[in-house]
């Protein structure tokens, strides 16, 4: 049993009415009655506004149903100062608002992303970073009120709902209402009086203030990594604080190029040291000197890769532990004449032996020469793609004698 049922009688719902209900209920009453609509009744908008602040609130709506509407006024529960028109009337004309369960959504600010700019080596050490920020806090001149004490905050464009009726003139006898947002509060339903405007923060309820983020960037984190600083970001008076979500940006390094944890980095061998087996010296991120070799009679090929297991990057949360560091090779061959002619044979000889390719009768012969790309032609070099092989391929054409003298 409810002691009064007047605030339920002006939304036209039984005590027993959901909160889905007395939001439906409210939504179809507030068009009806808003005072761009029907300016004789802006005292029944202010009541029917007011019943709904106090229903729609499980805490108000207990107050009331025991102790009607004196135990409201005694408690304070309908807000110092008076009624106030609900903030989330704009959301109820424009989507968003309640949830579908009732409950009671904590609205919060929007999230503000800043990149970092890191390198390979403070992923792989890990480091500490500061960043600066500038956000809006309450102002504390005068505690995100935005006017002097006891002013009337609500807009008078609007009367405090945040939405304007706006009337278009489609013909001599034919007009359209269209509801708006208020184009004087930007339906914020609030706006203070230049002479009541607070000095600190002219009204805007917030000031602007620089804070220092200490970053802490771990083994291992990866390039576009997101860090979140849960309510660092702008307070917004009746709004929790958003977020603060920084980004790492990881700069390209002239060495190594990282495959997740793997690390990759190109080296070019000499022929001998591909043919005969290689010792080579790689800087690792936390400039320790590797000594990296090959056993003896194993080769390398051009664009063959080799890898370090554990020698990669730490591993986020576990960096004990490392991936791969792989070497992919280039092999240098050596400058021409770098043999006189008459060793050529010599050379030959620790080589298995070749086919001999004949010129029959009726073989045209052809030197090779060095061929370089036209300027124009963008020096593209020829792909396997766009260059397929000759079907008609003829197993004399790659076995190219070297002349001997
Ligand atoms: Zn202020
Ligand atoms: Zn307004």
């Amino acid at each position: 049993m409810v002691k009064e049922t007047e605030y339920y009688d002006l939304l036209g719902v039984k005590p027993s009415a959901t909160v889905e209900e007395i939001k439906r209920a409210y939504r179809r009453l507030a068009l009806r009655y808003h005072p761009d609509k029907n300016p004789s009744e802006g005292e029944r908008f202010k009541q029917i506004s007011q019943a709904y602040e106090v229903l729609s609130d499980p805490h108000k709506r207990s107050v009331y149903d025991r102790g009607g509407e004196r135990a409201m006024k005694e408690g304070g529960a309908a807000g110092r100062g008076g009624f106030r028109p609900p903030m989330d009337i704009f959301n109820l004309f424009f989507g968003g608002g309640p949830s579908p369960h009732g409950a009671r959504v904590e609205r919060k600010g929007r999230t503000a992303f800043h990149h970092l700019s890191v390198t390979l080596e403070e992923l792989y050490k890990g480091t500490t970073r500061k960043i600066s920020i500038q956000k809006n806090i309450i102002c504390k001149t005068c505690g995100g009120r935005g006017g002097r004490e006891g002013h009337d905050p609500r807009c008078p464009k609007c009367h405090g709902s945040g939405v304007e009726v706006v009337i278009h003139r489609l013909g001599p006898n034919l007009v359209h209402h269209v509801q708006a947002m208020c184009s004087q509060c930007f339906g914020q339903g609030e706006w203070v009086q230049p002479l009541d405007r607070c000095l600190s923060c002219n009204g805007r309820k917030v000031i602007r203030e620089k804070k220092l983020l200490d970053i802490c960037v771990e083994k291992g984190m990866a390039d576009r990594q997101k860090l979140t600083f849960h309510q660092e970001g702008d307070q917004v008076p009746g709004f929790q604080p958003g977020d603060v979500v920084i980004v790492l940006d990881q700069k390209q390094h002239p060495i190594f190029q990282r495959l997740g944890n793997d690390l990759v980095v190109k080296r070019e061998v000499t022929l001998v040291d591909a043919l005969c087996g290689c010792k080579l010296v790689i800087y690792t991120l936390d400039n320790r000197r590797l000594l990296l070799s090959s056993r003896p009679g194993t080769m390398i090929k051009p664009g063959d890769r080799k890898c370090v297991p554990n020698e990669g990057m730490p591993i986020y949360q576990c960096p004990t532990q490392k991936g791969k560091l792989i070497i992919e090779f280039q092999v240098r061959f050596p400058d021409p004449g770098w043999l006189p002619p008459h060793q050529l044979r010599q050379f030959q000889a620790f080589f298995p032996p070749r086919e001999e390719v004949m010129a029959t009768e009726g073989t045209e012969e052809a030197e090779l020469r060095d061929y370089f790309p036209q300027p124009g032609f963008g020096g593209r070099r020829f792909t396997s793609e766009a260059f397929p092989e000759d079907p008609r391929e003829d197993p004399l054409r790659h076995n190219v004698q070297c002349q001997t003298s």
